[in-house]
């Protein structure tokens, strides 16, 4: 419960740590996008004034080449001077009304221009009389005018208006900056914001990946662990099996002995007491006999049984087609006396035991005997076929058959579907040819046969190529 708790803590612990790094993120991402524009606004106000200082610039200057012109002329009486003067009334409204279009923003500004306009125009008409004074040809008016300077007034007036103009322009100008500057310095300080985040983000990768490799460490550690649990389990669980195997080869071995000597004294007494025997005590004694001969029976087949894992295997390359003959050799009275066929084709060699094939091979055959259908001739096909890197070699008979729900069982020992009297056996024959077919590597299984019977089938693996295993046969 504890443990859940504090994994439940752990998980909104880690939630609340994403939550806080997205949100900053997304913050920060906004405060920049915010800086960004407010930057271009105020680079775009800094340009706004420079450009507002030249215009102004240009219009002052219109007024002093007018009044350079105007000056020449007087003195030269050389129309040549005008052309600075006639320039300026024709471009002076343009200019002026560019420089009222940039300070549309600025009220101060424009009514500074106002006033600026009015001395402008004033100055103009004083150029425009003294010009044409000249023109006339009249020096004492002319003089006249000149002396009351109010030429040279309306320029000093003209000046200290550009000057103020300039100098609220030049204000503006390093307020505007300072704004400029301190949005470059909000982004660096974002920037540098988003660098520490970056670095943190980059270490927690680091030490996430450290941490994925110690448990992927930790995780192999316990792999092996396991793995060696495991192994030291097969083992003990292989030692005690072997340990079994053991104790039922001695006993089986032991057992005889007593067993034989019942048999022996059991023959003994029919032998030379079968006359003072009463029928009943003679038929006690016959079913002690027939007892005993089963149990020793059973015992040599156990014995059999355990032997095949107690002695130690050793494997060569064996010609299946021999065994076969060998085999056949052995069970020449059963295959006479049933009037048997025993067929086999295209048999492989293999690499096993000769004895142990040799003895699957005879439970096989003895059983596809035993097991057939009464007054039928046992037919018994063997053959071999090769898939990828393993033959299947199939036992086929015409019997009884088994029905398919036994298919299973029989290959436990002890294990019979019939009455001993009907069929004859321990039951052991199928368990030692399970054992003898997995100790080559291989399974075995059973199957009914298309047209009655059965087929045992088994593999057994091959390492050799094909071409050099299929040895023809028959019988
Ligand atoms: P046993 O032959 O001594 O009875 P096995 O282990 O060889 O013991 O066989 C187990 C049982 O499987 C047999 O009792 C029999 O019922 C069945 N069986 C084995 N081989 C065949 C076969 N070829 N046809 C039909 N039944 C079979």
């Amino acid at each position: 419960m504890i443990r859940v708790y504090k994994a439940a803590n752990a998980q909104q612990r880690k939630l609340i740590r994403i939550g806080i790094v997205v949100t900053t993120i997304m913050l920060f991402a906004f405060m920049s996008i915010q800086f960004v524009i407010g930057l271009r606004k105020s680079q775009g106000w800094v340009q706004h004034t420079y450009v507002v200082r030249e215009n102004l610039q240009r219009l002052f200057r219109i007024l002093i080449d007018m009044e350079t012109g105007q000056r020449g002329y007087l003195i030269t009486h050389d129309s040549s001077y005008l052309q600075p003067y006639n320039e300026g009334i024709a471009i002076y409204d343009k200019a002026l009304d560019d420089l009222k279009l940039l300070i549309l923003d600025d009220p101060v500004q424009l009514q500074s221009l106002q006033e600026l306009d009015t001395l402008a125009r004033n100055k103009m008409a004083e150029l425009a009389a003294t010009i044409d004074l000249k023109r006339e040809n009249r020096p004492t008016a002319l003089q006249q005018v000149i002396k009351t300077n109010v030429g040279f007034e309306y320029m000093n007036a003209i000046r200290d208006k550009v000057v103020r103009m300039q100098t609220r322009e030049r204000d503006q100008l390093n307020q505007r900056l300072f704004t400029l500057k301190r949005y470059y310095t909000y982004l660096t300080i974002i920037l540098a914001g988003f660098l520490v985040i970056g670095l943190t983000l980059l270490s927690q990768f680091f030490r996430l990946l450290d941490s994925l490799e110690s448990k992927e460490i930790e995780l192999k550690k316990m792999n092996d662990q396991l793995e060696l649990r495991v192994q030291r389990r097969t083992e003990q669980l292989t030692r005690s099996n072997e340990e079994l195997e053991r104790f039922a080869y001695v006993s089986s071995h032991d057992l005889q002995e007593p067993l034989r000597k019942i048999a022996t004294f059991a023959q003994l007494l029919q032998l030379k007491h079968s006359e003072t025997l009463n029928p009943e005590a003679s038929k006690y004694l016959a079913v002690i006999t027939e007892g005993v001969t089963r149990m020793r029976s059973l015992i040599r087949d156990l014995l059999d049984y355990s032997r095949l894992n107690v002695t130690a295997v050793s494997f060569e390359d064996v010609d299946l087609k021999n065994v076969i003959k060998d085999v056949l050799n052995d069970l020449e009275v059963a295959v006479k006396e049933k009037n048997a066929t025993v067929i086999y084709d295209d048999l492989p060699i293999i690499r096993g035991n000769r004895t142990h094939l040799h003895q699957l091979f005879q439970n096989l055959i003895g059983n596809a005997l035993k097991f057939h259908v009464k007054d039928a001739r046992p037919i018994v096909q063997i053959a071999a076929k090769r898939e990828k890197n393993y033959w299947t070699i199939s036992v086929q008979d015409n019997g009884i058959g088994i029905e398919p729900q036994y298919a299973d069982k029989i290959f436990k020992a002890f294990l019979r579907l019939h009455q001993k009297d009907k069929y004859p056996g321990t039951g052991i024959g199928l368990a030692i040819c399970k054992k003898i077919v997995e100790e080559h590597g291989g399974t075995i299984w059973v199957v009914p046969a298309p047209k009655g019977g059965s087929i045992f089938k088994f593999t057994f693996y091959s390492s050799i190529p094909i071409e050099e295993l299929i040895t023809t046969g028959g019988h």
